[in-house]
């Protein structure tokens, strides 16, 4: 088994970096966030494990009155020779009931602590550097909150050229607009940014947060490249901006170049400052989606803006999910979780190298494509007829109606380009996953792409 590959060495920090004083966030929360404040009731359960302390305040149902005796798991591990190791658990008595019971809006104390000393292993920076964690339903659940918590009508945000579809119709319902900078094999273009940050029109407010996907980015299957996160680093300081890093392909990187530090780690180191970068992890893409558990990582004021949201809509992640992922974090520790995650990123190595063998089988000629580093997606041009749209502006193609009208009829689906653009433009591309097909498949697949386009094109 290969190891994690190491990351670039960013420059020593001359002292310790300066944080951001809380009037930083104060300035910057949404009217809604700044109005919220955080329950009356869930406030208090922190007071609970207070030594001595007797609680009458919980409305807690009793664990006695509910039906499950014990949760037998078997757990995958990964063994010494890079072989799977199957272990059986049991969750039973007082983990039980901290399973089946209500807990902590910002998450279970033992994963916040393993997920503290997992960044401070990843990425590098003590606790005492101005950050916490906080535990959510998901990355989506945060990306939710952290929105809400930054952004007012009419306020602008940069995302990328292409930008995760998921995360748009959040920022589009809060009535926000958008900046979208394109990005390339290095990631976003910080050099576009910094034109347009350069000649914003003074009389508007500037743009609060730039939303990035650093690594795999979806559905471009980038990876930011170190220099280019240098860059974006200096203009969120020049242009007083914050960072949203959006990262949940992190660990399923299987790129050639060393590892790109991420922004989190990073901001200290190159600014002297910490507190712009607020990061968004999740286990989704390495331990089970339907757990549903991300977690954020950042300043204590926006953790505690978005907690006071969570704790007035789905109080705190579900207990049971965090104590399964606590189980099969404590039996891995950090290094077996590492270990098990250098798996999961070889087996997308492979599966990308499946699909890259196909593509160069059936769409050679027909279609354009870069290798992803990391993640899941490749993102095709296909070479469809050149057209002309409404606003007269041309453009390569159109994925949209050629996926709509005729892929699917003939078998195969992929993701129109189309989606993961902010400013409506129509395009050649599409994403297309490998994570879930056979080998057989993924050639079956391809092949029924390029027969459909070849069609076309001719
Ligand atoms: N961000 C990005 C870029 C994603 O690709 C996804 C999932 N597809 C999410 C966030 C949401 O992940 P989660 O399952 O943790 O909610």
């Amino acid at each position: 088994m290969s190891p994690q590959p190491q990351s670039t060495e960013a420059p020593a920090a001359a002292s310790r970096p300066t944080i951001l004083p809380v009037q930083f966030y104060e300035d910057r929360l949404s009217v809604s966030a700044s109005a919220r404040k955080p329950s009356p009731l869930w406030e208090l359960f922190s007071a609970e494990s207070n030594p001595g302390l007797l609680s009458l305040l919980a409305g807690k149902p009793h664990p006695d009155t509910f039906p499950f005796e014990y949760i037998h798991l078997g757990v995958r591990s990964p063994g010494a020779a890079g072989e799977q190791v199957t272990k059986e658990l049991t969750i039973k008595d007082e983990e039980l009931h901290v399973a089946m019971q209500y807990g902590m809006t910002a998450g279970e104390k033992e994963l916040r602590d393993w997920l503290t000393t997992l960044t401070e292993r990843v990425h590098s920076r003590g606790p005492n550097e101005g950050w916490r964690v906080s535990i959510g339903a998901g990355s989506q659940d945060l990306l939710y909150k952290a929105f809400n918590a930054l952004l007012n009508p009419g306020d602008t945000v940069i995302v990328e050229g292409p930008t995760y579809p998921g995360a748009t119709p959040i920022m589009t319902a809060l009535g926000c607009k958008y900046v979208s900078i394109d990005v390339d094999n290095d990631g976003i273009i910080a050099s576009d940014l910094e034109k347009v940050l350069d000649n914003w029109d003074s009389s508007k407010p500037k743009p609060k947060a730039v939303y990035t996907i650093p690594f795999g980015s979806n559905p471009a299957g980038v990876t930011a490249s170190y220099e280019r996160r240098v860059e974006m680093l200096k203009l969120a300081k020049k242009h007083d901006f914050i960072i949203l890093e959006d990262d949940p392909y992190y660990f399923l990187y299987y790129g050639d170049r060393p590892r790109p530090p991420s922004y989190f780690s990073l901001e200290g180191k190159i600014l002297g400052e910490v507190g712009r970068v607020l990061r968004f992890d999740s286990f989704s893409k390495v331990m089970a989606a339907g757990l549903r558990l991300g977690w954020l990582t950042g300043p204590d004021r926006l953790l505690g803006a978005i907690e006071a949201h969570s704790m007035t809509n789905i109080v705190q992640a579900s207990s049971i999910s965090q104590i399964l992922a606590i189980k099969v974090l404590r039996e891995w520790g950090i290094d077996g979780f590492l270990k098990h995650v250098q798996n999961a990123a070889n087996f997308y190595k492979r599966r990308r190298d499946v699909m890259a063998a196909a593509l160069d089988r059936h769409m050679k000629g027909i279609a354009e494509w870069t290798q992803p580093d990391a993640a899941m997606f490749f993102w095709i041009k296909l070479k469809l007829p050149m057209s002309v749209d409404l606003q007269s502006v041309e453009i390569d193609g159109d994925s949209t109606t050629f996926i709509r009208s005729k892929a699917i009829d003939r078998g195969v689906l992929v993701l129109p380009g189309a989606t993961s653009f902010v400013d409506g433009r129509q395009t050649a591309r599409v994403r297309v996953s490998f994570s879930l097909l056979s080998d057989e498949v993924t050639e079956e697949a391809i092949k029924r792409l390029a027969t459909v386009l070849t069609e076309e094109i001719h």
